[in-house]
């Protein structure tokens, strides 16, 4: 019996392992895809503390265990399942983590990332940690050209992400101004994406590196977070903007401040889950005329776009794929993410 190489996840809080399964047969749709690269992300994280598990009344529902996680990932078409034919062995692609059923409202609105039946891989089934996965034929996306793994699992999340957000949520347009929040593996992409789309962007994160990231991505101006934060971005908006606000930090402070610094009729696009709730006074919302928009996923067309927009050359991935590591390093990779040292780890299979 042939087996692959897994880094799963036992149980709520727990370390990985790596384990020997066997390699997974592809039934009726699917394809079996050798993974090139799994590209390791909050959400990881956010799966190992119980995230995911968490109910309405503050317990976990504790099922499925183990896991394997591994939801941002590219690789190559190994093994058809019956009725497959639009995909050919040896093609690569990217994985789009979300099955979304045919049929619905959601995919025929455009909008399958928000369908309630979704199964998401490396969520709700075993991911890409792992040297291969089954997956329907429906979420691959072939690659345009022959593209660097690493940089092409990231475009399918890490950039999708942000892009969704700006675009489809947030409406971004030229010659706005849009002030990002936190400078990680999601807000690095808000700012390229936000100078793509025109607009003039202002950058603010904690951290040395952060700071000097935005500046290389094209920002306009940065600020350090900090209790003067709000006056200095004031100095720099003038004019009553920013128009558009992305809060990529994932914290309840973060939400916060979007609502405070958000211009007037200004649009708050929230992208980075927090695990505690923030406070707003309704009238702070309703004299300002504030949108708060929670921004869900992305769609399949929109990493289309983002790795068309990569393969033209304008949309970067370095920043995002210099820390590369073998399976057997997943759990180094999660706790260089947890505590800030890398933007972004890519497991290489
Ligand atoms: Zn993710």
């Amino acid at each position: 019996m042939a087996t692959m190489r897994v880094a799963e996840l036992p149980g709520i809080g727990e370390a990985l392992r790596i384990a020997h399964r066997e390699i997974p047969v592809p039934g009726p749709g699917d394809v079996l895809v050798q993974v090139q690269a799994c590209g390791v992300c909050g959400s990881d994280l956010f799966l190992q503390d119980g995230g995911f598990l968490l109910q309405r009344d503050g317990t976990f529902s504790a099922e499925g265990f183990p896991i394997v996680p591994g939801h941002e990932a590219a690789g190559v078409v190994h093994t058809l399942g019956e009725g497959v034919e639009d995909l050919t062995v040896g093609q690569q692609v990217a994985i789009y983590y979300i099955d979304p059923r045919a049929g619905t409202s959601w995919s025929s609105s455009g909008r399958p990332q928000l369908d309630p039946g979704i199964q998401r891989m490396g969520v709700d089934v075993d991911g890409a940690f792992a040297e291969y996965v089954v997956r329907p034929a429906r979420t691959l996306i072939p690659s345009p050209v022959p593209m660097n793994p690493a940089s092409l699992a990231v475009l399918t999340d890490a950039v999708a992400t942000p892009f969704h957000a700006l675009t489809t949520r947030g409406h971004l347009s030229a010659g706005e101004t849009l002030l990002v929040l936190g400078v990680g593996g999601l807000g690095s992409n808000a700012v390229q994406i936000g100078k793509l789309l025109g607009a003039r962007v202002i950058a603010v994160s904690r951290s040395d590196r952060g700071l000097d990231l935005a500046m290389s991505l094209g920002a306009d101006h940065v600020v350090r977070s900090g209790p003067d934060v709000a006056r200095e971005v004031a100095a720099l908006c003038a004019n009553g903007e920013p128009e558009v606000v992305i809060q990529c930090a994932g914290s309840p402070q973060a939400d916060e401040l979007a609502i405070q610094l958000a211009g007037r009729g200004g649009r708050i696009l929230l992208v980075a889950v927090a695990r505690a709730a923030f406070s707003a006074l309704s009238a702070d919302l309703i004299w300002r005329e504030l949108s708060v928009l929670a921004c869900c996923r992305f769609t399949p067309e929109e990493i289309k776009t983002v790795i068309q927009l990569h393969v033209d050359g304008k949309l970067r991935t370095d920043h995002l794929i210099t820390q590369l590591r073998p399976l057997e390093e997943a759990n180094e990779a999660l706790a260089d993410l947890r505590s800030g040292r890398v933007l972004r780890t890519v497991l290489v299979p």
